[in-house]
Formats: C-alpha cells, structure tokens, sequence
C-alpha cells in the first residue's frame, strides 16, 4: 500500500497551482544527504534486479511493490490557495506518484516526488497511438478529520479492465495514493491515476514501456451556490460508443472525439450532449456521465428508475452503480424515494420516443447525469429532431430522486452513515 505519507498542510489542501508547481521544475530541490541518497539508490537498484534472495536467479517482471515506495519530499512547499477559489482540476497538489513499467523487467519500485512536468521521447507511443487510461476519484475529509475513499476496490478493478483493454501492463497489487485533503464541507481530493504507453519507437504494437503516474487536485463543490440544470443535446448523427468498441473503457482515446460535439451542442444552446445508439435512438450516457430517467408508470401507479444496460457501450460508473444498489436495497429507507413497493429499479433500454411520449403523458420526472465529480447533475431540457423535450426540475433545480441519491451519496462518503463502501485511509495502510 502506498502513501498518505506527505501530510498535507495543517487543516489545508496542500497544493500548488500549476503554475507554481511547474516553476519548480524542471530540477526539484533534493535535500538528502549524500549517504541518504546513495542508500537509496542501492535501493532502487535492488530492487530493478529482481532477483531470488536464495538463489540470486532472476525471478521475472516485478510486480508493483509498495514497500519499495522512495519519497522524495518537496521541501518547496507553497501555501495552498483559498479553498474558494478552486476550479476544478486547474490546481495540483505539490506532490505526484510515478512508477515505470517494462515488460522484461516489470514495475521498478513506485516514487512520490515533487509535482514536475514529466519528461518523454517524441516517439514515445503515447503521442501517436494513444495508450492512455485514467481513473477518476475522490477522498473526503470526514467530520472526525480522517480520510476516506469511497469504493476505490471498483477504481482499481477498472484501471485493470482498461489496461488489458488496450495492452497495458497491469497494476497488481493494492496500491493507494493519497494526500492533502481539503477539509471544508463539500470539499474533496480528486485523485487522477494515469497509465500511458512510453516505449519511444513508432510502429502500432504493444508498449514494452508504460507509466503509471497520480497526481491530486483538491476540488470544490460541483454546485457552488445552487443547483444549475443542464439541457442536453440529443443527436443521432453522433455516436459515441459503439458495440465492440471501447466506450466501456476509461481510455484516454474516446474523449478527443466528443469534444467537437460538444463545442457544437453549445453553439446551439445545450450545455452536454446526449449520446443516442442505434436506428430507435437509445439513450447511452450524457456528457461524460451515467444516465438516469425517473419515470412514473403508465396508469400513474409507481414509478420506474431507469438507466441503459452495461452492453459494451456504456462506461460501467462507480457513481450509477451506487445509485443502482442504494435504489435497489431501499427498505432500509432514503428520504425523498417513493416507498419500496411503489418503485421499480431498471437497467434497461430506453429510447428517445419512449421519453418524448412519457414527456407528453406529463409521466417524465427526472433526467439526471452519474458521476464521481458531480454525483449527480440535473437535467432540464434535451433537443432532439429540432424539438425540445422540457423536463421538470422544481424550485431547486434538482429532482425528488436526484436529491435522496445525492444525499444519501454525501452521507457515506463523509462518513456520516456508517457503510462499508466508504473506507478509512488509516485502515489501508
Ligand atoms: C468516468 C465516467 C463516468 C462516471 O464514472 P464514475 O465512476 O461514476 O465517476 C461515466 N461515463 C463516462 C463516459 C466516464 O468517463
């Protein structure tokens, strides 16, 4: 297990901004002594030649190994700036994980050192075929001032996913990174792992190089000052997933495509858009979230939670697989649900007609967007076929159904409601 070893600053976020951060590069200040710093580069010597302790043969690739974690502390630390004013992923905190991988000799050992630019070859395979995958996550400062992370066993197990996905190097092993926390309600670490492709060599093979690097970004509120609704754009004629594609991998490659979409979808007055499948127009996700509709149902008695299957077209989100459970396990009572009995919870297809008539039957609740940087993120509108569907939202913006998620979302993760999905970092380590 690695980190949460530079503590952050006291109470604070323990970041840099990123330009502060990249002033410090591109040589960060080592203060080690001379003997301190030799140890540890017999260390990592050591360590890159994995060999049998007994036998001294060679052992094959190395898996990634926390206990050979080198820290390297930023004694150039900066004060973070005011909470207030943090834009979401614009700050860093002033310290990132690295660790190479290569497939003759494996992981070497993991490094926490300074925020710094990383440096790489033109050739390197990244910047021409795109083996790139990320996750996406979040520790929270809970009342008692501990830190906690909320279904990291599901980031982890999809960063794998991802990395067979494209041939990059698996990251065994349990691994967690973590540190300087802003404290403040609503506040949160958003925690970004990356794996690349580095071999510097052009040619569409599999990387014998990678990087596994983790830098933090201390966030905010999504909704600073009230909920903001956002109306969608639905248009066929754009696709962003398909079946035996990638669209159910976090990789780097699928969102470069979505952004000339979206450039267009503001042109027109729509803040995301709303990705369709198929001749009958399938709803899939919005923008990059999980998508959720709460219908009532035909007759008016009960209502439905629905959102599109995992078929290979859909990212499988940490956030919509909560939502799903938390809907699904609700005798054990969510403020603001209907009652058990009155509600069905669907994973299943749901097409544009079948919301453009539910919109007219006045049976359409709530659309909502899924995802960790948000939780959830209301939806008031979608234009499709020239047309708008409205859809309603209440005085506060956000739907009955929307809200007990949200809620219930926010009192795990902040400890609030003991559950095990939300997990004491003092408990990892
Ligand atoms: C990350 C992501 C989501 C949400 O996943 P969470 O694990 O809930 O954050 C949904 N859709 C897409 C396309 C994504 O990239």
């Amino acid at each position: 297990m690695l980190l949460k070893r530079l503590g952050a600053h006291p109470g604070g976020a323990g970041q840099l901004s990123r330009e502060a951060s990249s002033s410090l590069t591109p040589a960060p200040r080592l203060r080690m002594t001379s003997n301190a710093f030799l140890r540890q580069c017999q260390h990592q010597q050591r360590a890159a030649y994995h060999s049998d302790p007994m036998t001294g043969e060679p052992m094959g690739p190395r898996d990634l190994d926390a206990s050979l974690l080198v820290v390297e502390e930023n004694k150039d630390r900066k004060a973070p700036p005011p909470s207030s004013t943090l834009v979401f992923g614009h700050s860093f905190s002033d310290h990132m994980l690295t660790a190479a991988w290569n497939s003759k000799t494996g992981w070497a050992p993991p490094a926490i050192h300074a925020y710094r630019p990383l440096t790489l070859d033109p050739s390197s395979v990244i910047f021409h075929y795109a083996p790139s995958l990320f996750e996406g996550m979040k520790a929270y400062k809970d009342v008692q001032g501990r830190l906690r992370l909320f279904r990291p066993d599901m980031n982890m197990k999809r960063l794998n996913n991802s990395a067979h996905r494209i041939a990059l190097p698996p990251v065994n092993g349990k691994e967690r990174m973590l540190h300087g926390v802003p404290s403040e309600p609503g506040y949160s670490l958003y925690i970004r792992p990356t794996l690349i492709g580095t071999q510097a060599a052009l040619g569409v093979h599999p990387t014998n190089d990678a990087l596994l690097f983790c830098i933090m970004s201390p966030v905010g509120p999504y909704f600073k000052g009230g909920f903001k609704p956002v109306a969608l754009e639905a248009d066929p004629t754009r696709v962003r997933a398909w079946p035996g594609g990638t669209g159910h991998y976090k990789l780097g490659g699928n969102y470069a495509p979505t952004l000339r979409p979206q450039m267009e979808a503001a042109s027109h007055g729509y803040q995301q858009n709303l990705w369709l499948f198929g001749e009958d127009h399938k709803l899939t996700e919005v923008g990059t979230m999980n998508l959720f509709v709460v219908l009532q149902n035909e007759g008016g008695n009960g209502y439905e939670i629905v959102t599109p299957p995992l078929n290979g077209t859909i990212l499988p989100g940490v956030t919509r697989d909560s939502i799903l459970t938390l809907a699904r396990d609700h005798y054990r009572e969510i403020e603001g649900l209907p009652s058990a009995q009155e509600l069905t919870v669907s994973e299943r297809e749901i097409t544009m007609g079948e919301v453009q008539q539910a919109g007219k039957d006045g049976r359409l609740l709530e659309i909502f967007g899924a995802g960790t940087a948000a939780v959830v993120s209301p939806v008031d509108r979608i234009g499709f076929q020239g047309q708008d569907i409205d859809i309603p939202v209440g005085p506060e913006g956000i739907g009955k159904v929307a809200k007990a998620m949200l809620n219930r979302m926010n009192d795990i993760q902040l400890g609030r409601i003991e559950h095990p999905w939300s997990v004491c970092i003092e408990d990892l380590l």
